[in-house]
């Protein structure tokens, strides 16, 4: 099935998008601040600083769709990873197990 057809705005698979830890985490000891990640993504996820020393950083990771991992095919340096697929799966199911249980 589409991933896209599971999702609205605030749940995936009808479980909370708070609960779901899927985001881009940044390797800054790779990235070179390049910024296509941020160019790319049209959904707001990143946040370019212009003081700071890094310049980059993942300010809502609940704008990230869940299982998307495009952004990280822009990066040259390979510096995007996300959190395990099959982990973040298999804690979604145990979610929606435990809402149904208690419903
Ligand atoms: S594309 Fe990669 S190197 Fe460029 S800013 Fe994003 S994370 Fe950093
Ligand atoms: S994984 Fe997809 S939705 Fe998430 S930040 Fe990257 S391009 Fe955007």
């Amino acid at each position: 099935m589409d991933d896209s057809k599971l999702m609205n705005d605030s749940t995936f698979m009808g479980v909370s998008r708070e609960k779901i830890d899927w985001s881009p985490r940044i390797d800054y000891n790779k990235c070179n601040y390049c910024m296509e990640c941020v160019e790319f993504c049209p959904h707001k996820v990143f946040e370019v600083r212009e003081n700071e020393e890094q310049k980059l950083i993942v300010k809502n990771p609940n704008n990230c769709v869940v299982f998307c991992r495009a952004c990280s095919k822009t990066c040259g340096l390979d510096a995007l990873d996300f959190p395990d697929k099959g982990k973040t799966t298999a804690h979604i199911k145990l979610i929606r197990k435990e809402t149904a249980k208690n419903e």
